[in-house]
């Protein structure tokens, strides 16, 4: 996965490749980019990726439905002559249609046409500024959790994620207990820990769609129920981001005055 959406970890792909390639390994690297697409840099050519899956519902702001193979001659080559029944890796029907501009299958054609303007929107921010402000969200969201003394899940600076952040309740409270708290008072849905998580972690998604506005609100209903929900925490989280969204020196002093 480009995008780890449990736990809000980043893989290098391009670093997988060389390594990959270090090892004279001939195996097909094959990436998820449901919750990285639009939201976090990626290249399928430039990084020597074999097969790229993508889906509509997450970065590229529209709803579930669409999903999306990028393949390279390699991927294809080796679905030809695959043993193993396969259907999601068969492709040829679907490449033999689009060559002549339809479908093999009836398309989600609403979805189609909601993705023009989902590129569209996409491009006229600028691919670049949408990476950039994913990556300025994500990092005001974790200077707002170190605020408040919790700890975001991601320890490695390296693999920090521009589509989500995790955050690791303190030992003895319930994540879940925390998350239907915020659901009954503020109407937000916080992700859960998923697997060995399960209970320990929130998460806090800034994907897609979002804006500085959005983040603010999202940051001060953790904040606030974190204070409703008793547990142990510093104040001053939802001001920690405001000093990277705004930086901290934009505001002239009262006391200066
Ligand atoms: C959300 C998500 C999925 C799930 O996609 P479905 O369309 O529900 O199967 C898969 N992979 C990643 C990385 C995701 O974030």
């Amino acid at each position: 996965m480009h995008n780890e959406t449990s736990t809000g970890c980043a893989s290098r792909i391009d670093e997988i490749r060389q390594a990959i390639d270090a090892a004279g390994h001939p195996a097909l690297l094959m990436v998820d980019t449901i919750s990285s697409l639009g939201s976090i840099d990626y290249r399928h050519d430039e990084w020597g990726v074999d097969v790229t899956v993508g889906g509509s519902q997450k970065g590229l702001l529209l709803p579930p439905g669409l999903s999306f193979n990028a393949v390279s001659e390699k991927a294809r080559e080796a679905s030809k002559t695959a043993t193993l029944p396969h259907s999601y890796w068969a492709w040829d029907e679907m490449i033999g249609a689009n060559e002549n501009g339809l479908f093999p299958y009836t398309p989600a054609t609403n979805l189609l046409y909601g993705l023009v303007e989902a590129v569209k929107l996409l491009h006229e921010e600028g691919l670049d500024n949408v990476f950039a402000r994913h990556a300025r969200h994500a990092a005001a969201t974790r200077s707002a959790v170190e605020a408040w003394g919790l700890e975001v899940l991601c320890n490695n600076p390296h693999h920090y994620s521009g589509s989500l952040t995790a955050v690791l309740m303190p030992e003895g409270h319930s994540a879940d207990a925390f998350r239907q708290t915020v659901l009954e008072n503020y109407n937000m849905s916080l992700g859960n820990g998923l697997s060995r998580l399960a209970d320990r972690v929130f998460r806090i998604g800034h994907l897609g769609d979002f804006n500085d506005l959005m983040l603010m609100g999202t940051l001060s209903g953790v904040e606030m129920g974190l204070k409703r929900a008793g547990v142990p925490y510093r104040a001053g989280g939802a001001q920690a981001a405001i000093d990277v969204l705004v930086g901290n020196g934009a505001s002239a002093s009262l006391a200066a005055e």
